[in-house]
């Protein structure tokens, strides 16, 4: 009763809780967990802050270091496939750098995350209906680097910068921006390579750049319903986060301080808005950073939102993940 009646009024926001495995270097230091998972089943989650304390947490799902991707994809699959019912979807992961946000949306290729799992699941769903439905799927693949929007997959750099507008239905686009026509999980592939290709090009450390920008998936949805003529539009966007650590006053100046800044920013102006969509705020600020103002559409109205909260189970990262915690908390 209680549970059915907190479930239709919090609205379309889901927050999701992964914790990774303890690494290498963490299980030969033999570093301590930090994280109770007794009450994983029901959402809870323990986090030992001190000899006899324990700051507790609930969320929709939690899922312990054992859990897989298989696991994970089967509690996100709902929420995806709405997209093809013609509702907006946004499902991002944030949390620290190193906690498994990229393991969690883009996975490994023996080991796929939700991106990939998503996009065949789509085509699947596409098949079933093609009866009655004729869909038409593309994506597009940018990042979001110190508040400037980047093509993944455009083959030249842009002479012009990439802005959002607003178009005429009133949903935002970025014009110029490439959408990629796509039928099948094997064209997705490709261009999801290109992408993340064109992600290395021009850094000098691939992991380091990829945890400062904002790494993002649109697949755009056209479904034409053969009994009626209907026609519908959705987009959902699948995000990969900068990661939300707080770097040491020492090592914060110059081009890392911009950086720094501009991660806060987006991060901090991602929380208000869904903080504001939660509460039911009369005025969502959207237009506080580039990551709101893309996600627009797909975040509030009749629009679903998943967020996994990423987190280590290592004493060593303890105050990170209790902000990633509290940080989830507020949303949700
Ligand atoms: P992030 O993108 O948040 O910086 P990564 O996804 O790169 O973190 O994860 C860091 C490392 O931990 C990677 O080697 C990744 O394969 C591993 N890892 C993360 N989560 C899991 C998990 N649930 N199970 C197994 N390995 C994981
Ligand atoms: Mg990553």
């Amino acid at each position: 009763e209680l549970y059915n009646h907190i479930q239709e009024t919090k609205g379309n926001i889901r927050v999701f809780c992964r914790c990774r495995p303890l690494n290498k270097d963490e299980t030969s230091t033999k570093s301590a967990t930090i994280v109770d998972f007794d009450g994983a089943k029901d959402g809870e989650l323990g986090i030992i802050t001190g000899n006899n304390s324990k700051k507790s947490f609930k969320f929709d799902r939690v899922y312990t270091p054992k859990d897989g991707q298989v696991d994970v994809f089967a509690d996100a699959s709902p929420m995806v496939v709405s997209v093809l019912d013609g509702y907006n979807v946004c499902i991002f992961a944030y949390g620290q750098t190193g906690t498994g946000k990229t393991f969690t949306m883009e996975g490994t290729p023996q080991n796929r995350g939700v991106n990939y799992r998503t996009v065949e699941q789509l085509f699947e769903v596409a098949r079933e209906r093609r009866e009655t439905i004729t869909y038409n799927i593309s994506v597009s693949v940018l990042e979001v680097y110190n508040e400037q929007i980047r093509d993944l997959l455009a083959t030249s750099p842009a002479s012009k910068k990439l802005e959002i507008k607003q178009s005429s239905d009133g949903s935002h686009q970025v014009p110029g921006l490439i959408e990629a026509n796509v039928e099948n999980i094997n064209e997705v592939w490709n261009v999801l390579q290109a992408g993340s290709n064109a992600r290395a090009v021009g850094s000098n450390n691939v992991n380091e750049h990829s945890s400062r920008s904002h790494c993002m998936l649109s697949i755009m949805v056209k479904a034409k319903n053969l009994m009626n003529g209907d026609c519908t539009k959705s987009k959902l966007w699948l995000v990969d986060l900068a990661g939300s650590e707080r770097l040491a006053k020492t090592d914060v100046q110059g081009e890392r301080l911009k950086e720094a800044q501009n991660i806060n920013r987006s991060l901090s102006a991602l929380g208000d808005v869904i903080y504001a969509l939660a509460t039911k705020s009369s005025h969502i600020p959207y237009r506080n950073s580039k990551l709101t103002h893309l996600l627009q559409d797909s975040l509030g109205g009749d629009s679903k939102t998943l967020m996994f909260v990423q987190i280590s189970p290592s004493e060593h990262d303890v105050s990170e993940t209790l902000s990633s915690l509290n940080f989830a908390t507020r949303v949700r």
